[in-house]
């Protein structure tokens, strides 16, 4: 194929962590097949492109752009626009872009107290002069400015819109291996997509419901010695499996960690949160002497559990407004 065929791909980092970028370097022999086929014209985290080589491109000039991570900042709904304008095909490419991810939870605070407490309260902080960050500040070699942080953490479609979601934190190389195929074959799949499993993650993990399903108390995997061949809801454990899509392979629990929801609802369950909590509550039987809120009083990180991920997206989306 000449170079004046290949197609053009882009890879953009927002509020992410940096594990998507690193998870598309892990899909081996197929960076081949697709480096045959394309050129990498747009990936600031790997190869030094300024966002000017971005605005120069035509509109639509990028064939397909995987952007992860969630919107955060000024600069991140920037970038969403322009890279949404110079892309035929953009890609919501993992869990923070998909679902707000782990940024979303500081949906809990505002991004004055975020800050606050990043500059000034974290333990592990060294900051006598209390040195906050600024919107300007004058230097010799000019003005510098940064991004205004948001108070809410935005998923990618609540900004632009988007054309597939590839789910996971990060994405499994085999899913992001199937994407790439779709990209290479131009076989991609009807627009909104989302490119892994359509059930819940219990249909394709392999452990037994070997009792009724009644959960007495809540333990960690560490506080019990785990039957590596039983449901780990059965054994006390709360895993998302039932209110999380399929695709990763079972990978978590395969190994007796419980699932903790990073490739969001599974088709036709509008919060997993609530679905979450749904299937938890009906199964909570607390043992003679016990009442519901002592069971439920053992549940630690709510949260965290419930809403890991996916708070961003979730009905509720924010629980604190800015004065
Ligand atoms: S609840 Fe968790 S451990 Fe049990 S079947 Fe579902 S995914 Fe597997
Ligand atoms: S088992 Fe759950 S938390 Fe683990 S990779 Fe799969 S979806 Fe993500």
């Amino acid at each position: 194929m000449s170079d004046k065929a290949k197609m053009k791909i882009g890879i953009y980092w927002a509020a992410s962590c940096g594990g998507c970028d690193v998870v598309t370097t892990h899909i081996n022999e197929k960076i081949l097949d697709l480096i045959e086929v394309a050129d990498i014209v747009f990936w600031p985290c790997a190869m030094d492109f300024k966002y000017d080589d971005l605005r120069q491109m035509a509109d639509g000039e990028m064939d397909v752009c995987l952007f992860n991570g969630a919107i955060r900042n000024s600069d991140h709904e920037e970038l969403a626009e322009l890279i949404r304008k110079k892309s035929k095909v953009l890609i919501a490419f993992g869990s923070c872009a998909c679902f707000g991810g782990i940024p979303g939870l500081s949906n809990v605070t505002t991004a004055e107290e975020s800050i606050r407490r990043a500059y000034l309260e974290e333990p592990t902080t060294l900051n006598p002069e209390k040195v906050l960050p600024r919107l300007e500040v004058r230097a010799p070699e000019g003005d510098l400015t940064l991004p205004r942080i948001w108070d809410t953490v935005h998923t990618l479609k609540q900004v632009v819109d988007v054309d597939y979601f590839v789910p996971g934190c990060p994405p499994t190389a085999e899913l992001t291996g199937s994407a790439v195929d779709a990209i290479i074959s131009g076989k991609l799949p009807p627009a909104g997509s989302v490119i892994a499993g359509n059930k819940a993650l219990c249909d394709e993990c392999d452990k037994v419901k070997k009792n009724e399903m009644r959960m007495i108390e809540f333990k960690a995997p560490w506080e019990t010695e785990i039957d590596p061949e039983q449901c780990l809801m059965e054994q006390g454990i709360v895993c998302s499996g039932p209110a999380t899509r399929s695709g990763c392979g079972a990978q978590c629990t395969k190994v007796n960690m419980p699932c903790r929801g990073c490739f969001g609802p599974p088709d036709g369950v509008e919060d997993q949160g609530a679905a979450l909590l749904g299937a938890i509550a009906s199964v909570v039987s607390p043992p003679a002497g016990k009442s519901i809120d002592d069971v439920f009083s053992g549940l630690r990180d709510p949260l965290g559990l419930f809403y890991r991920f996916s708070l961003a997206d979730s009905m509720l989306r924010r629980t604190k407004i800015s004065k």
